[in-house]
């Protein structure tokens, strides 16, 4: 069973091992669909990052 993860640049779902780059940010890993998302994931994490306080 392949869990489902969320690009948060481009916000497409797909399965994890179907992902194209992931990046470990504060301990966490996210993944993307494109190495471009995580380029523009790398350059403004904050920005992309739900949630925050
Ligand atoms: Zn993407």
């Amino acid at each position: 069973m392949s869990e489902r993860v969320k690009d948060l640049v481009c916000g497409m779902e797909f399965d994890r091992e179907k992902a194209k780059a992931v990046f470990c940010y504060r301990g966490k890993s996210y993944y993307f669909c494109s190495p471009g998302c995580e380029e523009k994931f790398k350059k403004e994490p904050d920005r992309y990052l739900p949630g925050r306080s």
